[in-house]
């Protein structure tokens, strides 16, 4: 019994080490995290998330994001301004991107993009800005990670007519049908799952997910929101990305172990972390 500790310690770190997961897209510097962002940390690392890619969506974010990753040997950023926030960038927004995105902790550039559900910005805004993006992305040499809501048709335009292959990157919170996915990856992008693959009424995203191949599939959480189960209608967190895992591992009928091996492996190659 003396030693029964010592040797649970082990099995421990054994299973933690097969089980290590990505958050591949959360917004730490969000006021929801305010109050208890350290113990969110925590309990992350508790359930074995490894890294947390946090994205500054806009310019009073981008410090905020870059502090909360230089504090945490585990967690990246990614700045951008995001479409909500493009009738915002004025001239001088630019200038001050590419000077925080020479940071060493920004992984890549976003989130970029579509959003025509919401329309917070006008779409003739929108459309303007995600290309000048893209642009600015490939002169710092990153990765892009795309918001693409309700606007698939245009978004797959905007990245075929400038060349977003010459960046890659991920498409986050993934929202398409199957045959968008297999345009996406053939550009060399990555699909980024959320924890609305857990919802009941998802059946025909989960058979759209169910045919991406899994060396092609990143999750997220996207905290705080889109909750996955059992948590719907709470705050979400980087920990519960384990709950998509699972519905991922579930859906695809693979070991929980081969989805958080690949989607780390594929979260660490497009994040050029390998
Ligand atoms: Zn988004
Ligand atoms: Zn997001």
């Amino acid at each position: 019994m003396r030693f029964a500790p010592i040797f649970q310690f082990s099995i421990i770190s054994v299973i933690r080490s097969l089980v290590m997961l990505i958050d591949s897209h959360a917004h730490l510097e969000m006021p929801e995290f305010k109050r208890d962002l350290e113990a969110v940390i925590q309990r992350a690392k508790e359930s074995g998330i490894e890294h947390i890619f946090t994205v500054g969506t806009e310019q009073r974010d981008w410090k905020s994001a870059l502090e909360i990753a230089h504090s945490h040997p585990s967690i990246y950023a990614i700045l951008g301004v995001h479409p909500h926030n493009a009738k915002e960038i004025d001239n001088e927004t630019y200038a001050l991107l590419k000077g925080v995105c020479k940071d060493e902790k920004v992984k890549a550039f976003g989130e970029i993009g579509l959003d025509f559900f919401r329309n917070l910005s006008p779409r003739d805004i929108q459309l303007k800005r995600f290309r000048e993006q893209i642009g600015l992305a490939k002169e710092l040499r990153l990765p892009i990670v795309i918001h693409d809501r309700e606007a698939h048709q245009e978004t797959m335009e905007i990245l075929r007519s400038e060349k977003a292959e010459n960046c890659g990157g991920i498409i986050h919170c993934f929202s398409g049908d199957y045959e968008m996915a297999k345009a996406c990856i053939d550009m060399g992008f990555f699909i980024s799952i959320p924890g609305t693959i857990t919802f009941k009424n998802a059946d025909a995203f989960r058979e759209i997910v169910r045919r991406i191949p899994l060396e092609s599939l990143l999750i997220e959480t996207d905290a705080p929101f889109l909750t996955p189960e059992p948590y719907r209608g709470k705050r979400n967190e980087p920990g519960y990305v384990r709950y998509t895992a699972q519905k991922v591992a579930e859906v695809k009928k693979v070991s929980f172990e081969k989805v958080a091996e690949l989607t780390t492996e594929n979260a660490l190659r497009v994040y050029k972390l390998l």
